[in-house]
Formats: structure tokens, C-alpha cells, sequence
């Protein structure tokens, strides 16, 4: 393993570190699952900054793959990284790399915030319906490239329970 990934289970909107990643819908305007428990613990204020985003920036939504940083509000992140993963089935082959570059593009922003830590949901893995396996060796995958150019950051994969966060560390043996 990395030294600067660590696995762990959680409930990632207590995570204190610098930023915590949202598995965002293009709408940036909330949702469901971890998108919904963001929102909640953190307040209104990250509604109104998505707002301002949409409204400035990206009139038609997020694209997916890309990402958008806004407050984490009251939580104890400094700040949250908005990243809208691809629904499996609705990109073929371009679904994985999609995936890859919600992690890419989360870590970039994260670096130009400042930051030295991270922290990741399982994107794409709840309502979007990508397979739990393949989604977590993209992630990993991803994430090792990105270290491996030298990057000092800390990266967290949170996972909501101990059976994700098993389905996780069994999938990305021997890469
Ligand atoms: P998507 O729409 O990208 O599939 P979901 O929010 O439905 O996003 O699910 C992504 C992952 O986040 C799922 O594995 C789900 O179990 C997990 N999750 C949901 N709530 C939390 C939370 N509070 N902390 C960490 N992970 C969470």
C-alpha cells in the first residue's frame, strides 16, 4: 500500500481534514446518499455556493469527471470538492476513464486549495450503480498515479461500512 492512502470506514462528513469529496449530480444543487449527508452536516451555506458555481460557471451543470470546490460550511473540512461521477451504463468505455478523472480532477483542485489531506467517498458506487470492484481499482489506480508524480498529499478512501471498505481492499490486491 501507498503510505499516503489509508482505507478506513466512516462517515466522511466527520472526516478532519482539509477536504472531503462530494459525489455531486451535474445539478450541484444535492441529492441523494453522500451528496444529501454533505449537504445536511454541512449547511446552507454550500447550497448557496453551488448555486453561485452554476449560476457563474457552469449554466449547464457540471460535467462529469470534472470537479468544483466550494465552503464545507459548519463541518470540519475546510472545504468540500464537488466531483459528479458517471452513471454506469451511460458512457460504454469512457465510463472507467470518467471515473478516473473524478479522482484527478479532485486531487488537482485539492492541491491548488492548499491542502494535504483528503478525502474520498465511493464514487459512482451508490445511486449511479458502478460496479463496487471495478470502481475501486479505478480509484486506487487513479489515485497511485497521481502520488506517484510526487504530490504530497494524504489520500482517505472512506467507506459508509466495514463490507465496502473489505470489497475495496480485496479488489485492489497486487495493483
Ligand atoms: P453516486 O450517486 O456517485 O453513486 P452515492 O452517494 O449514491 O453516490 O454513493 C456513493 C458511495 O457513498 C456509496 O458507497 C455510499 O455507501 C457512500 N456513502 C453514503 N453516505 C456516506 C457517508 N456519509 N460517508 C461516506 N460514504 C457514504
Amino acid at each position: 500500500m501507498h503510505n499516503h492512502i489509508k482505507i478506513k470506514t466512516g462517515d466522511i462528513t466527520k472526516e478532519q481534514v482539509c477536504a472531503i469529496v462530494n459525489a455531486a449530480n451535474s445539478s450541484l444543487l444535492g441529492g441523494g446518499g453522500v451528496d444529501g449527508a454533505i449537504h445536511r452536516a454541512g449547511g446552507r451555506t454550500i447550497f448557496e455556493a453551488c448555486k453561485e458555481i452554476r449560476a457563474t460557471q457552469y449554466p449547464d451543470g457540471l460535467p462529469t469527471g470534472k470537479a468544483v470546490a466550494t465552503t464545507a460550511g459548519v463541518m470540519d473540512a475546510s472545504y468540500v470538492i464537488h466531483t459528479v461521477g458517471p452513471i454506469f451504463g451511460s458512457c460504454g468505455s469512457e465510463c472507467k476513464t470518467l471515473l478516473a478523472s473524478c479522482y484527478s480532477n479532485s486531487l488537482k483542485t485539492a492541491l491548488e486549495l492548499g491542502c494535504k489531506d483528503i478525502a474520498f467517498p465511493a464514487i459512482s458506487t451508490g445511486i449511479y450503480g458502478y460496479p463496487k470492484e471495478a470502481a475501486a481499482r479505478i480509484a486506487y489506480q487513479s489515485v497511485k498515479e497521481f502520488l506517484d508524480e510526487g504530490h504530497d498529499i494524504t489520500v482517505y478512501f472512506v467507506f459508509h461500512n466495514d463490507l465496502d471498505k473489505s470489497i475495496f481492499e480485496e479488489s485492489i490486491q497486487g495493483l
